[in-house]
């Protein structure tokens, strides 16, 4: 028979850490910590598998494991010497979600579930706390008829709020048991009013409602949110613990807390939490109130702080790993809540791994499998330019919850956020406290600032996983969501902000500056970083990554990240430079090869010019160019707005016409001579108009038709190498012919470079300079044929932007319209522009790489498409068999961490095959 429900405490659990799938995060823990002997209140955890047929039952749990949960619910109450509902010794539990991998504050929790008219009075008479008594009755109430029954939470707060006023408390703790008695009738008149029943008084029937609604809560819309951002999988569920209940909300010497082992922004070791004397744990985690930093602890309950810090180094030492723990004091006696793995934002993950190492926890290799390849993204931009703070006035300094710099314009909303970010603003969402519902918002947000709540408050945590800059708990500003301000005072002065004003943040000191302050870029070669991705390195052998950059610019960035040469050259950016277009344009224009030719040849030095840069730049390693790719009339301009030009044109007056004249000035356009150059301008626009160019003319296809281009191109390439290869440097030109379907297309280009070069070299006296001609895999046909490809070609180079376009006959520019009705309808996990479609593209590269290697078996293979930066893809890339990925510069340690862990888990898959 299957089992479903796994109770731990007691110094036993039925379970223990390693049973994350089952358990979830938080049940793992429980029992782990449990079987440790450490200070665990008993409970048990209902398994996610039952979840999922919660669901599939009809939102309903299948008896039999009902049964299971009343048979465990019995050895609970003999354990705590309680009965759930019991008048005068109750037990009273928490109920919470807990999923395989963390989704913090996005699910549902019940405390203090047991109370009703009857229980309340118990608690009341065993904690000598009448107000303690009530307030959790309250809040019970409030929790359950929100989270259960789906009342607004602000209607309850009504309640509470008008309760307030009438008692003249200006505080919460203002109001006495009998004021709150008053707010408990009040919200369950509230309860009946809404349901049509009274508040469940059956305790076991406020259980079952807890159960089946935080298993609800796995499908509600900010809980799948966040699954699609984190690519968590959709069907693995949520596990539900039910916990005796201990209270740190128990008078002065009662606390609750969280807390890291190590610094989860920066990983500095160093124990890290903080924790709130007489509150229960939702005050801490939701940020209502501002708790005390953990070193308050020790002076708060010495004993309880050693206590602490013993534990939690024992589980970081168990774990191998930082720990994130909850903890509750009762009465001077600590328990323990929670411990598992925790979230850390990139920095702090590779400051823990090289620490770790070097205290000899870990080894390397565990290292470098513990920073995701993504989490690096977060090292590699932008910090705020030291200058630029000196130069702004600092407004306050909040709480560094998460580091890097945020530069953008103020909101106030999420939904606003979302909408500024549509238009391509900056922008940083500016909040009392945010809550699980801004989820959108914060997404999308360069960086959140708030007002309330710690280092473990909603705003820090959710920051931290996304690696989204934030400052949190800046209490010095007073924000007003309702009329859009927040004011501060700063240098004795009153400074009100409105929605649009720029404010720049910094998330590793928590400073936040009024204005727009300049950004620095990172250093990726300078210490832990270093160290890191060179054990990475170590790793990944001879895998290479390599860059995509047009400019000698991008390319010393490249070099910086450590590419390994240049996997993509695309020349046509060249050509869009305000020095150049007049030029492409003229050639464009031309009706015959005489004068194509005179204006390629303004061109060709400009090239040349180019290719010295990036053959300088990248000194030994190979540099891929790729030959011209776009449809010609994306250098022209717009037929529409052409059209409306020659229509308004005898209705101009002078103004006008010389606004048009400095439009086309450089298609020869004089006043007098507007009235036939934009015709003829038309005309041509027309001719070379096509209903869908990007399966036009366009790739080798334009080289086909006019060889001249591909002419100077290879001139261009060949001339910048002698330049360069003269002056020592080491150039290894691989010139690249896009777009190809055959072999045939690729022999006529090839035919042309081939030409080219050795008359290029020969006159250099370089004969033997080496050099590739190969091309790029973007259309099925291509990788069907590959095996004849690949007896031209001397390298493929998959290009998956269009072999994702042209394998699934989707416009790579029009996807996104229907793109969240795919994911919606889960018909793709996730944007195959993006991350690589695997079973279908990924086999018609798999195919291509076999049958061009027993054609050519030094066949040199890589990939340039966006996917050459994204883990997944780059993971697949190393398994397939291809020498290298090429990426966009900032991508490079990306994606040469990926590939260290493809070769680390291709080496494991290797070892068991042998053993
Ligand atoms: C590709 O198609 O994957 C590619 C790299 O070329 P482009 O994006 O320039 O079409
Ligand atoms: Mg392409």
């Amino acid at each position: 028979m299957n089992k479903y429900v796994y109770l731990f405490g007691n110094e036993t659990a039925d379970g223990d850490g390693k049973m994350k799938d089952v358990l979830g995060g938080k049940g793992a823990g429980l029992a782990e910590m449990s079987r440790a002997r450490l200070p665990v209140p008993p409970g048990f955890t209902i398994a996610t598998a039952a979840c999922n047929l919660y669901f599939e039952n009809h939102n309903s749990v299948p008896p039999e494991i009902h049964e299971e949960m009343l048979r465990a619910l019995r050895v609970l109450e003999e354990r705590m010497g309680q009965r759930l509902g019991d008048v005068e010794n109750p037990l009273l539990v928490s109920v919470r979600s807990g999923a395989k991998f963390s989704m913090p504050g996005m699910m549902d929790t019940i405390l203090n579930l047991g109370l009703n008219d009857q229980t309340v009075k118990a608690l009341e008479t065993k904690s000598n706390n009448p107000r303690f008594a009530y307030d959790c009755y309250r809040r019970f109430i409030q929790m359950y008829g929100n989270v259960v029954l789906g009342i607004p939470k602000d209607e309850f707060e009504a309640i509470f709020d008008g309760q307030k006023k009438r008692a003249k408390a200006k505080l919460d703790t203002g109001l006495t048991a009998e004021d709150l008695k008053q707010v408990i009738a009040g919200y369950k008149k509230l309860v009946e009013k809404k349901t049509g029943t009274p508040f469940p008084q059956d305790a076991l029937e406020q259980l079952v409602g807890a159960r089946d609604a935080v298993f609800r809560s796995w499908n509600n819309p900010r809980a799948i949110h966040y699954r699609r951002m984190n690519q968590i999988p959709d069907d693995i569920g949520t596990a539900v613990n039910v916990q005796a209940m201990v209270f740190g909300n128990l008078g002065e010497t009662s606390a609750t807390g969280v807390g890291f082992t190590r610094n989860p922004a920066t990983g500095e070791k160093a124990f890290y939490g903080e924790f709130l004397p007489n509150a229960q744990g939702e005050d801490v985690v939701a940020g209502i109130r501002t708790p005390l930093p953990i070193s308050e602890l020790e002076k708060w309950n010495l004993g309880v702080y050693n206590q602490l810090r013993e534990i939690t180094s024992m589980l970081e030492k168990h774990y191998r790993d930082v720990q994130d723990f909850e903890f509750t004091v009762q009465e001077g006696k600590l328990y323990m809540l929670q411990t598992r793995n925790g979230k850390r934002t990139g920095p702090a993950a590779v400051r823990i791994a090289v620490d770790m190492v070097e205290e000899n926890l870990i080894s390397k290799e565990e290292a470098v499998l513990r920073v995701e390849p993504q989490q690096l993204d977060q090292l590699l931009h932008p910090v705020l330019d030291p200058k630029a703070k000196k130069s702004l006035r600092q407004l306050a300094i909040g709480l560094p919850a998460s580091p890097g710099a945020a530069v953008g314009r103020i909101v106030f909303t999420a939904d606003h956020a979302v909408e500024m970010a549509k238009q391509k603003e900056a922008v940083v969402l500016v909040r009392k406290e945010t809550v699980p519902d801004d989820i959108h918002g914060m997404e999308v947000a360069k960086g959140i600032l708030t007002s309330r709540g710690g280092m473990t408050s909603h705003a820090a945590v959710v920051c931290r996983g996304m690696g989204t800059p934030c400052v949190a708990g800046a209490e010095a500003f007073n924000v007003d969501e309702h009329k859009r301000v927040v004011s501060v005072t700063a240098g004795g002065q009153n400074i009100v902000l409105k929605e649009g004003d720029w404010i720049s943040l910094d998330g590793s000191t928590g400073e936040v500056f009024e204005g727009q302050a300049a950004t620095q870029e990172p250093d990726p070669n300078s210490g832990i970083l270093a160290t890191f991705m060179g054990w990475a390195d170590q790793f990944r052998g001879k895998f290479g990554v390599r860059a995509n950059a047009d400019i000698p610019r991008d390319a010393q960035v490249a070099r910086k990240f450590g590419a390994e040469g240049i996997g993509l050259c695309r020349t046509e950016h060249m050509f869009f430079a305000e020095d150049r277009i007049p030029h492409m344009q003229a050639m464009i224009l031309a009706r015959d090869e005489k004068t194509r030719r005179k204006a390629l040849a303004k061109l060709l030095p400009m090239q040349r010019r180019d290719f010295t840069g990036l053959f300088k730049a990248m000194d030994g390693f190979p540099v891929v160019i790729r030959t011209l790719d776009p449809p010609l009339h994306e250098f022209l301009p717009k037929r529409e707005e052409l059209m409306v030009d020659i229509a308004v044109l005898p209705y101009a007056d002078i103004k006008k016409k010389r606004e048009l004249v400095a439009k086309y000035e450089r298609f020869g356009a004089e006043v007098k001579t507007l009235k036939t150059v934009l015709p003829d301008l038309l005309k041509r626009v027309e001719e070379l108009h096509e209903f869908n160019p990007m399966l036009g003319h366009r790739g080798c296809r334009l080289g086909i038709t006019y060889p001249e281009i591909t002419e100077m191109q290879a001139r261009a390439i060949f001339e910048a190498a002698v330049e360069v290869a003269k002056k020592g440097v080491k150039v290894i030109p691989e010139v690249m012919i896009p777009l190809v379907g055959g072999a045939k297309e690729l022999q006529n280009q090839k035919k042309i470079v081939v030409e080219v070069a050795k008359e290029v070299l020969e006159k250099a006296g370089m004969p033997d300079l080496k050099y590739l001609v190969g091309t790029m895999i973007e259309i099925p046909r291509a990788a069907i044929t590959a095996a004849c490809v690949a007896e031209e070609a001397e390298f493929f180079s998959f290009g998956t932007n269009d072999l994702t376009q042209t394998t699934l006959g989707i416009s790579r520019d029009d996807y996104t319209s229907f793109r969240k009705d795919y994911e919606d309808r889960k018909i793709w996990t996730s944007d195959p522009f993006a991350v690589l479609d695997q079973e279908g593209v990924g086999s018609l590269i798999k195919m291509a790489v076999e049958a061009g290697h027993r054609t050519r078996p030094d066949l040199e293979v890589g990939i340039c498409g966006e996917h050459g930066g994204e883990p997944s893809s780059v993971q697949f890339c190393y398994r397939v068999g291809m020498d290298y990925v090429s990426c966009s510069p900032y991508r490079v340690p990306i994606a040469r961490l990926a590939a260290a862990q493809a070769a680390i888990s291709a080496d494991k898959t290797e070892a068991m095959r042998t053993a």
